[in-house]
């Protein structure tokens, strides 16, 4: 059985064709510069290609996804009657959507509630969806939501210090997002350690970055908030910052409250602070060659994340593994580095070695008297939406 996974964004759409009896990716893609000009597609199926052919729109994107899958020559399948189903990744579900869920009418009309919830990140996610049921109507369309895994939060950590009304009647509290992968590494996890019973703090660190405590198997706590911008200092998001910032900023440049937030999102992180780039294969370059300032972002993003691990190791009573996964948790060692050092005191006995010679896969990072376990995990969110749609659709 074939699942085709989409993830949609303002401008792009990215594909991926798994055959699930085995869940091998029969192809690949992504769409890109939708709607803006001089888009393309690239493709991986039986050969690569890149597609240079106008795409004003999503639905124009998804009926050249769908003629690449089927192309004699470089596609995967004979005809999209062989496509089962297809699973969307959706950022945000708000309270409304706690697990992956079969796309009706109904679904797609409470989705306009959570629009109000994520304005800047849902719209791209619905677009997508409602070209791809247009054109694929005949199929089962599932969502699989970024914010499901966290919903097991209890209600100390996902509410805000904030008047209760305003929780209960606005459902302004915390969300979490990355669910899909913290979902993905938790069970790959569990299957390392062969058991579901332990403390498992996830470190995904990507240009968005977040760290979730999962405890036997469920979300606790996670670092990001009503928004993505919460938490982690990120490529480009500053992280957890006091409001009132938002108001200074806004009575000394002059801004109205959406510069501030776009600002906080888009100028900030190691990117402002470095001066440099966003990009930690930039920062750690510039780092060697003496640049302070890039030393001092990847010293702050770091630092960062060792407070929430402390954090985290309280609000579970110790920490059992902790995994590194995503763009910088998979390929900047000296990251690694600088997070693990220091915690000693936890009973962490980190080989460095192994963290400087990592050559991909699962790789366990800690030696083997190391009371807490160090791993790489390579994500897979794609897989998770996969299986996901597979058993919505089974169910
Ligand atoms: P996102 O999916 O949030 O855009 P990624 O998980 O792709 O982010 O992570 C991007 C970050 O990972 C960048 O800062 C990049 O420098 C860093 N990185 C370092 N080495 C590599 C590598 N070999 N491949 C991909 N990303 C890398």
């Amino acid at each position: 059985m074939k699942v085709l996974v989409i993830n949609s964004g303002s401008s792009s759409l990215k594909y991926r064709l798994i055959e699930m009896d085995n869940e091998s990716v029969l192809a690949k893609g992504v769409a890109d510069r939708i709607g803006i000009g001089n888009s393309s597609l690239k493709h991986t199926g039986k050969k690569e290609v890149v597609i240079e052919k106008n795409m004003d729109d999503h639905s124009a994107a998804i009926k050249l996804v769908l003629d690449a899958l089927t192309n004699p020559e470089y596609g995967v399948i004979s005809d999209i009657s062989e496509i089962a189903a297809v699973g969307h990744r959706v950022v945000a579900g708000g309270e409304s959507f706690t697990k992956s869920t079969l796309i009706g009418e109904k679904e797609r009309a409470e989705f306009s509630d959570v629009i109000e919830l994520a304005p800047l990140h849902m719209p791209a996610c619905i677009t997508g969806i409602d070209a791809c049921r247009a054109v694929m109507p005949n199929v089962p369309h599932v969502a699989v939501f970024d914010t499901s895994f966290h919903s097991t939060m209890p209600e100390v950590a996902k509410l805000y210090g904030i008047a209760y009304e305003d929780y209960k009647n606005l459902k302004i509290r915390r969300y979490g997002a990355h669910g899909i992968s913290h979902q993905f590494i938790s069970q790959e996890a569990a299957k390392i350690m062969g058991k579901k019973d332990f403390n498992l703090i996830v470190c995904h660190l990507g240009n968005g970055a977040s760290l979730s405590a999962v405890k036997n198997g469920q979300c606790v706590e996670t670092t990001m908030g009503f928004t993505p911008l919460e938490g982690l200092i990120m490529g480009t998001r500053s992280g957890d910052i006091d409001p009132s910032v938002v108001q200074f900023l806004c009575h000394k440049k002059g801004w109205d409250v959406n510069r501030a937030i776009s600002y906080l999102n888009k100028e900030c992180g190691v990117k402002g602070l470095s001066g440099v780039s966003s990009d930690f294969r930039d920062l750690i370059a510039a780092e060697k060659q003496g640049n302070e300032r890039a030393k001092l972002a990847v010293d702050m993003f770091a630092y960062k994340v060792k407070k929430y691990i402390g954090a985290y190791a309280a609000v579970m009573n110790g920490v059992d593994m902790i995994v590194f996964t995503a763009g910088i948790g998979e390929h900047t060692p000296e990251v690694r580095e600088k997070v693990i050092s220091g915690l000693e005191y936890l009973g962490i006995d980190f080989d460095n070695e192994l963290n400087y010679n990592y050559k991909g896969d699962i790789a366990k990072l800690s030696t083997d008297k190391s009371k807490v376990a160090v791993y790489i995990i390579p994500t897979n969110e794609e897989l998770v939406i996969a299986r996901e749609t597979l058993a919505v659709i089974n169910a």
